[in-house]
């Protein structure tokens, strides 16, 4: 067996330290523009007394801009916040992805949530992953890792726990999605966890939320708005900062099975037939798709698999084969 290597990010701030301070994730990438330069990666931290340590993060997916407004507005005021423990914060995870307006990286094609552990000598989205699984995330008590639906897809605003073996992990995970107090809070089924961030946090035993907060690769301010409260809720919870998160009332769902999902089985012109929010009804059409290329030919229909909330859509007017279509939500 050969040992790991050391990871090539170096910081350009001490996370051990007291006070705010402004910085880097450091790191080395040559090209053909830049013999020796590196990648520079934002950070933030924050650190005073003993409390725990909150590790924030977005731009996970580049083209996702919710989470990382209200992170790089956080990094801006934490220094006026009477906290107690350490925040870390990691707007643009995927800095070259961010930059670029993409959700996988431009340099070597990674999505980083599909690639945990990642690779300290691997592509440079690899390097990204296996820095936050052996450094970052280890020191963490919390984990708050921001998503929407980004250029392809659009949600109601909700923040998301998952369903864990262990049992206490998964009720803390839930009390800490309920006290980020976004307007929906759902107990997640990803289409497939292998790889994901959220993944990796969980299997470390964190207690791990994450969010969806609208989409189409354009921010809301109401969605932005929810980010913000959210984050401050749950520095309230973890008691970092002084207060009780709010309590305004959320829709709780679930997502019994695959069911929920609805993909599309054809290329064409989406007509999506209810809007996001709305209670379905089983066998409710939610979506059409039109074959583009002729007049004359029937729509394929789609159908609601459940009784439930249509809590997501594809949000380009076209699609593809295999495109997520449409997502239905259990309320309980
Ligand atoms: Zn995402």
């Amino acid at each position: 067996m050969t040992l790991l290597r050391d990871n090539p990010i170096t910081l350009t701030v001490d996370l051990e330290q007291e006070g705010v301070q402004h910085g880097f994730m450091k790191l080395p990438h040559s090209h053909d523009a830049s013999a020796w330069g590196s990648l520079m990666i934002p950070i933030t931290v924050a650190k005073n007394s003993t409390g725990p340590t909150v590790l924030l993060t977005g731009g996970n997916h580049g083209d996702e801009y919710e989470g990382p407004l209200a992170l790089f507005d956080l990094a801006n005021q934490i220094s006026g916040l009477d906290i107690n423990g350490r925040v870390i914060i990691v707007p643009a995870m995927n800095l070259p992805a961010f930059r670029a307006a993409k959700r996988t990286s431009p340099l070597d094609g990674g999505n980083l949530n599909r690639l945990f552990p990642g690779k300290p000598d691997g592509t440079v989205t690899e390097k990204i992953a296996d820095y936050f699984q052996r450094t970052l995330l280890p020191m963490a008590d919390y984990v708050l890792d921001f998503h929407s639906g980004g250029q392809t897809l659009d949600f109601v605003p909700f923040c998301a726990a998952h369903v864990l073996e262990n049992k206490s992990q998964q009720d803390q995970c839930v009390a800490a999605m309920r006290a980020f107090n976004a307007p929906y809070s759902i107990m997640l089924l990803e289409v497939d966890a292998v790889g994901m961030f959220d993944t990796a946090a969980e299997e470390m035993g964190k207690v791990f939320i994450s969010t969806e907060l609208g989409g189409g690769g354009a921010p809301q301010p109401q969605h932005v708005a929810v980010a913000k409260r959210g984050i401050v809720n749950l520095l309230k919870h973890v008691h970092v900062l002084e207060g009780e998160p709010d309590k305004t009332p959320t829709i709780n769902l679930d997502m019994p099975d695959g069911r929920c999902y609805v993909s599309s089985e054809s290329d064409g012109l989406f007509e999506p037939c209810v809007e996001l929010g709305m209670r379905v009804k089983k066998g409710q059409t939610v979506a059409r798709v039109f074959d583009p290329t002729r007049t004359g030919t029937r729509p394929v229909v789609y159908e609601s698999p459940l009784d439930g909330i249509f809590i997501a859509r594809h949000f380009p007017g076209l699609v593809k084969m295999g495109d997520i279509i449409c997502v239905v939500a259990v309320e309980v």
